[in-house]
Parts: C-alpha cells; sequence; structure tokens
C-alpha cells in the first residue's frame, strides 16, 4: 500500500487537479477497505473482531428485555436494562434516544394535562427514584384510559422515528462492517415498529 501513498502524494502532471482528488478519494475508499481486511488477519484484529462480533450475537440473541423511563432525582430519564446498555456499535444511544423522545412526550402532556411534571407532585415534591407508574397517574387523574393509550401510539410512532435516524446514522458514521450489518438490522426493526405504530396499531416498547 505504500506505492499508493506515493502515488498520491505525487500526481502525474497530466491529471487535472479535480480528477486527482477523485482518485485520491478512491484509492483512500480503497485502502480503508483493505485496512479492515488487514484488521481481521491481524493477532489484534481478530481479537477485537470476535469480541465485536459476540457483543452483537449476544445482542441480538439474548437481550429480550425492554426498556422504558422512570424517575431519578424528580426528573424523568431513560432505563435501559443492563444488556441494551452494553448494545455495541452505538445501538444503546439510540435507544436512549427513543426513551428521551418519551420523556419529552410525557413531560409535555402531563404539564398540559395535570399541571404537573410526571416525576414530582403538584408541590414540586419528587416521587420515590424508579417511578414509572405514568399510565396508572395519568389515567387515574384523568379517567381517560383512552386518551394515553393514543397518546402512548403517537409517542411511539415519534420515538421510532427518532431511533431509525439515529440509526442510520451510525450505519452512515460505522467503518466496521459487522456494525454496520447490525445497524441495518436493528434500523430495519425500528422501522417496521414506526410503520405499525404510523398505521394505529401500539407496536410496544
Ligand atoms: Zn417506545
Amino acid at each position: 500500500m505504500r506505492f499508493q501513498e506515493n502515488y498520491i502524494k505525487q500526481p502525474d502532471a497530466n491529471i487535472s487537479p479535480t480528477k486527482h482528488k477523485l482518485q485520491k478519494k478512491k484509492l483512500q475508499r480503497l485502502e480503508t477497505d483493505l485496512l479492515l481486511d488487514e484488521d481481521s488477519g491481524t493477532e489484534s484484529g481478530v481479537s477485537s473482531r470476535s469480541i465485536l462480533k459476540e457483543q452483537i450475537e449476544s445482542f441480538q440473541n439474548t437481550c429480550s428485555e425492554i426498556a422504558g423511563i422512570k424517575c431519578v432525582n424528580g426528573e424523568i430519564v431513560e432505563n435501559l436494562p443492563k444488556c441494551i446498555e452494553k448494545a455495541p456499535c452505538g445501538i444503546a444511544d439510540c435507544v436512549k434516544q427513543h426513551e428521551l423522545s418519551h420523556a419529552k412526550d410525557v413531560t409535555m402532556l402531563f404539564q398540559s394535562r395535570l399541571g404537573r411534571h410526571p416525576c414530582r407532585h403538584k408541590d414540586g415534591i419528587p416521587f420515590a427514584d424508579g417511578f414509572d407508574g405514568f399510565g396508572e397517574d395519568f389515567v387515574g387523574e384523568t379517567g381517560e384510559d383512552r386518551t394515553w393509550k393514543r397518546f402512548l401510539i403517537r409517542s411511539e410512532r415519534k420515538a421510532y422515528g427518532v431511533e431509525v435516524r439515529c440509526l442510520r446514522e451510525m450505519r452512515r458514521n460505522s467503518k466496521e462492517r459487522l456494525c454496520r450489518r447490525a445497524l441495518t438490522l436493528e434500523a430495519s426493526k425500528a422501522a417496521f415498529r414506526r410503520f405499525l405504530a404510523a398505521i394505529g396499531k401500539n407496536p410496544g416498547v
């Protein structure tokens, strides 16, 4: 690969600057791909890639727990199970963004309908850490079960939209093929759930 670098540094005088730039880009891409292949051939490459492979497989095959939102110190925050927290390739961040989208929605609904924060009493005193009974509270205080159900579906559609965009961006920025493949799968699952919510079905989570 050294000869490629030399070539990049000493462009042929007959090649136009634009063409040279394009060729340089093409070669850099080629070099990145070769490096990725080389990674899997070296000893450290094998171990780091096989660790990543294990992390991805463990997440895909054994993580069936569900993320949510809960109260901590009178604030509404994401509640990620350990196996989601450990999800590789940026997947954990995207699930967190999904949950924070719910947190924003629930906060707005409670402020407008109940005149209080979802994690605090009307006098501002915070609930105990770990509280997550937002649906029970809303229905209990308004008696509007259907409003809550409709709210949840709308909120899921938004949250899955946020998650899909996050996963696709992670994939665009990832140079690791194992991650790109895992992110493609996660994005398609999230996109399907967003679709379910868009046609009025509760996709869950
Ligand atoms: Zn959700």
